[in-house]
């Protein structure tokens, strides 16, 4: 067969687009694919980046410290039988539990990426066992972080005077030590401001920090504290000092389980004496472990007073 040159020119046009669209066809298959996994790449990041904005939104001002999640409480007496040690381990998970929905305004433990330790005292002043505590806590070089009831400010505001020299802080521990739970807003309010005032007056500041009476914590409570600019302190370790634990049983419990970040919960009142025998012990060991001892304020990064 003879091919005429128009057929040929015809022919060549339609090889030559054919061959064309073919390269055309290769190289957009190439893009494409070079392409496909970027834009899948900067369509994750556009939604980590939209889903992040979102979070950060919703979510309330906190600080780092209380980003973390709370320690588990720890703390054991020889002085508990084990149905009370279950009842006691239940009641520190409901705690636990509750807190977990009021991020920012109750703290159980501190920074757990530090080696930090504050020691806090309770239920004082008293004429006997707080000076004893004080003299300790000096010899040692201590700061710490007492938690007052407002009736025994007002009956020796002399120990009082000589806890905030000495540098430890002064904070509301309630009026009398009455549990915050079922009680009108109007009594608590009353109970967590006359404390406050009693503490102004031998001190000078107002407590911006609250521990509940027995770590007790509800709902509307925790409304009312927040509403009057208080933050909540529970604790994390409980040297159980309350149950009569022995000297033995505060100290090397402690010693043994101590975490980074970990707030102590002692006694400065009578009938704890054994706090004071476990004290030198237990500054010693935890420094010892490396272990530095601060006040709430340093350690939660938020103020003591208003
Ligand atoms: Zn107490």
């Amino acid at each position: 067969m003879k091919l005429s040159r128009k057929k040929i020119l015809i022919i060549s046009i339609v090889a030559l687009n054919v061959f064309n669209g073919w390269v055309l066809y290769r190289w957009w298959r190439t893009r494409a694919t070079r392409d496909a996994p970027q834009t899948t790449e900067m369509n994750a990041k556009i939604d980590t980046l939209v889903a992040e904005k979102k979070a950060e939104r919703q979510k309330p001002v906190i600080d780092s410290v209380q980003q973390q999640a709370y320690l588990p409480i720890l703390g054991k007496s020889d002085k508990l039988s084990a149905r009370d040690f279950a009842k006691l381990q239940a009641y520190r998970e409901k705690q636990r539990k509750i807190a977990k929905d009021y991020l920012g305004e109750l703290y159980f433990n501190g920074d757990t990426s530090r080696k930090v330790v504050a020691l806090t005292f309770d239920d004082g002043p008293d004429r006997r066992v707080t000076p004893q505590v004080l003299k300790i806590l000096a010899k040692y070089k201590v700061p710490a972080s007492f938690f007052l009831v407002g009736s025994y400010v007002k009956k020796y505001p002399e120990v009082v005077k000589q806890v905030v020299e000495a540098g430890h802080l002064v904070l509301n521990h309630s009026a009398t030590h009455q549990s915050y739970l079922k009680k009108s807003k109007d009594w608590l309010k009353q109970d967590l401001l006359s404390t406050e005032e009693a503490i102004y007056k031998v001190i000078g500041k107002r407590p911006a920090m609250f521990r509940p009476p027995y770590g007790d914590i509800d709902a509307q409570m925790i409304e009312v504290i927040k509403d009057n600019d208080y933050k909540h302190i529970i604790w994390s370790y409980d040297t159980l000092d309350w149950t009569g634990a022995s000297v033995d049983t505060i100290a090397q419990g402690l010693i043994q389980q101590v975490r980074p970040g970990e707030i102590v919960l002692m006694h400065s009142r009578s009938g704890v004496e054994n706090t004071v025998k476990a004290l030198p012990t237990i500054i010693q060991k935890l420094r010892a472990q490396g272990y530095q001892l601060v006040k709430l304020d340093e350690m939660l990064g938020i103020q003591a007073y208003k």
